[in-house]
């Protein structure tokens, strides 16, 4: 440690500058004197017991980013405002597309809220809280994203009219929590029971979620096929009458090459590969599935190996070994009446040529969750090492073939032993409309699952969160002082779903919510906007269907993740790792 100290002294001294770089200077200004440290260590300082001497205290290391008080939350509030404005306009059927482009000038054209924050990469860590929002919403039902997230930005923006009439982030977040609890209870309340058997209102869930979307054209078609596929996989205990169902079983896979009408249901699994030697059978009944995770190859060494070989009989032989190696592997395969191979890993050209002639159907590379998907569907176990595989370790499938669609070749398999996997193929023009109908073809998937596990829907177009507005005016009545003001405040938030629908459909948001307030207070419930014609409808009636979950997971985890930044006054940012400088070649070794 080379440290040279730069002394002059007065009687009073105080930090006037402090400068980063590698070596920090402080130089504490005085009257006659310039007392002058400089460090080869930054972090380090030496106490040195001197009269009149202010030293400064560190507790966070040189590069760290501090805000607090105010300015933290204003500017945490800010962000997570332009957030939700960001996805705003892209709310409803009447909502507009974003386009993102990427670093590697990759496009993507959606509707859909957190596929659009996901792309953008957001940095700010209060925005980041709301990125959650709409992940957490997308984990949790699959569809209301941007309605998380446009409510979150709202109840902050109502939360900062609050702060500025002094009033303590506590207390807001007080009045928000009863509020949201309200609003979950009136939710519960005020929705209706939808039941598995009832397919119209079904259809009517999914396309809802699909309004607006890029598919809109094909809703009724894309509808009906979620619909099928939801009522194929799920399990109804005879008994309790409970719904079960496992997402998993349905896989949606997309090909370019033909318009959105051409998309269907397939009963069972459709993998996007190929049988991998021509000379295999191209259909397969009665299949018999042995499913590897390993590869049908030689292994290669760990660590070079050189082998010296001093006579062509001896290079002979070694490729003998080799080979009688691969062929008993695939004996094995062979041997436990398997006629269908489905490998994750890869399968080498020898074993592939083997394979052929036992007139095994291989596939190699499978995507490791369709091999866990046709473990399930077939019964079969995935088998790492081929010593151990059984005939009782194979799936079974009544049907495997290879098939083009598009100009590619696929495999299906069908007629599982467990009838329940289906696979939504989805057709479209190009790979952004494919991209897109696979994002919608989730959030109706979702909805439906939804649906038909809790059973509860609620009407949407605005409906729900106007009848919850409503009755969070009334409760706030019950409170007094400052906490009434928070509830309102959430009351009011509330009306930003069908202001926005309305604003985005180039309607006067301030007429919508005239008409819309006036139908509640009638007691007209569902009445929503139709964003058509400007009109208020019943939106039950008409088929605007949403399950309960999307809206009461969207309050909860809005008004959570807006308590949470309320109350946040202090912003502590670690700076960047500082960078290794690379050694120096050659030259004096640095003194320390
Ligand atoms: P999210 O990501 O929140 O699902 P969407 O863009 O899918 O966002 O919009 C959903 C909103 O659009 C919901 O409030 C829903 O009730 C509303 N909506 C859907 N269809 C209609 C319609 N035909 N008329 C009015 N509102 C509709
Ligand atoms: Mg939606």
């Amino acid at each position: 440690m080379n440290v040279v100290f730069l002394y002059v002294f007065n009687s009073s001294m105080s930090p006037k500058n402090i400068e980063r770089g590698k070596n920090f200077m402080y130089i504490l200004y005085n009257t006659n004197f310039i007392y002058t440290h400089l460090f080869q260590d930054n972090a380090y300082w030496r106490s040195k017991k001197m009269s009149n001497q202010v030293q400064p205290i560190y507790i966070l290391p040189e590069n760290t980013q501090r805000q607090s008080g105010k300015s933290a939350q204003r500017n945490n509030i800010t962000a997570a405002k332009m957030v939700a404005e960001t996805v705003r306009t892209t709310l409803g059927p009447k909502g507009m597309d974003k386009m993102l482009v990427d670093s590697l000038n990759d496009v993507v054209v959606t509707n859909d809220g957190v596929t659009i924050l996901d792309e953008m990469a957001i940095e700010h860590p209060a925005a980041k809280m709301i990125v959650e929002v709409a992940k957490t919403q997308e984990d949790e039902v699959g569809d209301g994203t941007t309605t998380a997230v446009v409510l979150a930005g709202e109840l902050l923006k109502q939360a900062e009219t609050l702060l500025d009439q002094n009033i303590h982030p506590t207390v807001i977040s007080k009045g928000y929590r009863l509020a949201m609890t309200k609003a979950v209870d009136v939710l519960n309340i005020i929705s209706e029971t939808a039941s598995v058997k009832n397919r119209d209102i079904l259809m009517q869930i999914a396309g809802t979620a699909m309004n607006g979307k890029g598919a809109e054209s094909a809703k009724d078609k894309l509808a009906e096929l979620s619909v099928r596929a939801v009522l194929q996989v799920l399990e109804q205990d005879p008994k309790t009458g409970e719904v079960n169902i496992n997402l998993d079983d349905i896989k949606i896979e997309k090909k370019t090459g033909a318009s959105y009408n051409d998309s269907k249901l397939i009963n069972g699994i459709l993998i996007d590969k190929e049988r991998v030697h021509s000379g295999m059978p191209k259909h397969i009944k009665n299949a018999k599935i042995a499913l590897v995770d390993s590869a049908i190859e030689i292994k290669n060494t760990e660590i070079d190996a050189k082998i010296q070989i001093t006579d062509p009989t001896q290079l002979q032989a070694f490729l003998e070994q080799e080979e009688s190696m691969l062929r008993n592997m695939v004996e094995k395969i062979k041997k436990t009446g398997a006629n269908v191979l489905l490998c994750q890993k890869g399968i080498d050209d020898l074993p592939q040529h083997y394979l052929a002639q036992h007139g095994i159907f291989a596939i190699r590379r499978v995507k490791k969750s369709d091999m866990e998907r046709l473990a399930r569907a077939t019964g079969g176990k995935i088998m790492t090492n081929l010593d151990d595989l059984k005939e009782t370790d194979l799936g079974f499938a009544g049907i495997v073939e290879e098939t083009k669609i598009g100009d590619e070749e696929m495999t299906y398999v069908k007629q599982c032993k467990n009838a329940k996997s289906v696979t939504i193929l989805l057709r479209g023009g190009t790979e952004h409309v494919v991209d897109e109908i696979k994002r919608v073809m989730d959030d109706a998937v979702g909805v439906l699952a939804n649906t038909v596990k809790n059973g509860k829907v609620v009407a949407g177009a605005g409906s729900a969160e106007m009848e919850v507005s409503r009755e969070l005016y009334k409760y706030s009545d019950k409170h007094s002082g400052r906490e009434q003001l928070a509830i309102k405040a959430f009351a009011q938030a509330m009306e930003i779903i069908p202001r926005t629908l309305a604003e985005n459909a180039g309607l006067d948001p301030i007429n919508v919510l005239t008409d819309l307030k006036a139908a509640h207070d009638k007691g007209i419930k569902w009445s929503g906007i139709n964003v058509y014609t400007g009109k208020t409808m019943d939106a039950y009636k008409e088929g605007m269907i949403e399950p309960l979950k999307i809206k009461t997971q969207a309050i909860s985890s809005a008004s959570e993740v807006a308590v949470m930044i309320l109350r946040i006054d202090d912003v502590i940012a670690s700076g960047p790792q500082p960078e290794q400088a690379p050694p120096e070649q050659g030259g004096m070794p640095p003194m320390m």
